[in-house]
Parts: structure tokens; C-alpha cells; sequence
């Protein structure tokens, strides 16, 4: 009976909390834990029949409850996650941007935020250059006290000790280009979140796959992959 939620473990009958465990018969619930019978509540711990984190009876809070909920469904918010005009962060700056890419222009038209100032002032690194060296085996300890520029955007970054064991224990040269960009190489390998319909390459039974129908994987619907398989 949860509904609409992110990042949680353990909870009963909530619905619209972010990161909030162990808590029961809850709504719009953000860092919460053990509570029972809270709305709109953020960083509590034990507590119940809390309204934006004030103490009511249980009297109280039933009937503020309903009559807020009552409100929610006028303007049409309830039954919503809380919307992305009240987020703190940038559209550009969350994992929203990796999955469902927007430009500035569409994100200002949502009446959301864009922080473009994130790229640009990561991007006017003005201390010394460090230059890599082409084999892992010259590359000394040290190395991970610089601060190396991206090849590919100029935004500063680091190699970790962890990191630097790793690529001498693989003989694997430095990065030269900085994580969130390696990052988004590994994303790109991913298929988009998107279904095409196109035919099972050996039935030919219509399906719907990540797979668009000009790439070269062969794809087989369900029952024909399962055959193949085992
Ligand atoms: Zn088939």
C-alpha cells in the first residue's frame, strides 16, 4: 500500500515520501522515520498526527488533514508527487536531465529550474596544467593530490588513491576526460527509455522493444528468445 514514493524500506499504507522508513498511514513524508499518521512532514523521528511538523491530537489532525487533502484535490495536487517547481536543484543538475534530456528553454516553459551556472563555473579552472602521462606505470602517487582538466569540457577533477590502485592493478592509463563525462558515456551505452514496435526477427510477431528497428541486434519476442535461451 505505498504509492508514489522514492527511496524507501519498510513502510505501510504511505504514499508521496522521499527517503522515509519504518512509517505508517503517511503522506508527503521527506526524511522521516518511525512516524505514524504524518502529513507533510520533514526529518521527524517517532512522532504522530504531526501537520508540517507541529504536534496535533488526533482530533486535530483528522480534521486539518481532510480539510488540507480537501484543498489538494481543488487546486488538483493531490494524488501528486510533490512537483519539480519546489525542487532546490536545477533540471539540469538530476538524473532527470540523463533520462528525459530537456533543453533550458523547455525547462523555463515548465516553470521549473535550470542552473546553468553548474557548467560554467566548473569550467574556468585557471591553475596549473598537469600533464598525463601515456603509461599507468609512470603516473606517481602524488597524482592524486593534482587537479586535472577534462580534455573535453575544461571542468577540474581528480583521480582518488582507490582509483589510481585500480587502473595500475588493470595497467589502464588515467582518464583524461572528467567523470561526469564518463559517466554519461556509460549512459549512452544504455537503451533509451523509449518502445518501438517492430516485428519478432523469427516469428514475426508485432512486439514492442528499446530496441529501434534500424539497429543491427537481432530481436525476438518473448516466447522465441525463451526457446532459443534454454
Ligand atoms: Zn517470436
Amino acid at each position: 500500500m505505498t504509492y508514489g514514493t522514492i527511496s524507501t524500506i519498510n513502510q505501510y499504507n504511505t504514499q508521496f515520501t522521499f527517503v522515509s522508513f519504518y512509517s505508517k498511514n503517511s503522506q508527503y513524508l521527506d526524511h522521516c522515520q518511525y512516524c505514524e499518521d504524518c502529513f507533510a512532514c520533514s526529518g521527524l523521528k517517532k512522532k504522530r498526527f504531526c501537520i508540517f511538523n507541529q504536534q496535533y491530537s488526533e482530533e486535530e489532525y483528522m480534521r486539518l488533514k481532510a480539510k488540507i487533502v480537501e484543498h489538494m484535490k481543488k487546486t488538483g495536487e493531490w494524488g501528486q508527487f510533490l512537483p519539480p517547481e519546489l525542487s532546490p536543484f536545477g533540471y539540469n543538475e538530476t538524473v532527470a536531465q540523463e533520462y528525459f534530456p530537456l533543453t533550458g528553454g523547455e525547462v523555463a516553459r515548465r516553470g521549473w529550474k535550470w542552473h546553468a551556472d553548474t557548467e560554467s563555473q566548473t569550467s574556468n579552472y585557471q591553475g596549473p596544467r598537469v600533464s598525463l602521462s601515456v603509461d599507468i606505470k609512470d603516473v606517481p602517487d602524488d597524482m592524486t593530490e593534482k587537479i586535472l582538466v577534462c580534455e573535453r569540457t575544461g571542468k577540474p577533477y581528480k583521480i582518488i588513491p582507490h582509483e589510481l590502485a585500480l587502473y595500475r592493478q588493470h595497467r589502464l592509463p588515467l582518464p583524461r576526460v572528467c567523470f561526469d563525462e564518463r559517466h554519461l558515456e556509460r549512459i549512452r551505452r544504455r537503451n533509451p527509455r523509449k518502445l518501438w514496435t517492430r516485428s519478432c526477427m523469427k516469428c514475426g510477431k508485432s512486439i514492442e522493444t528499446t530496441y529501434s528497428p534500424d539497429r543491427p541486434e537481432t530481436v525476438y519476442c518473448e516466447s522465441c528468445y525463451l526457446k532459443e535461451v534454454y
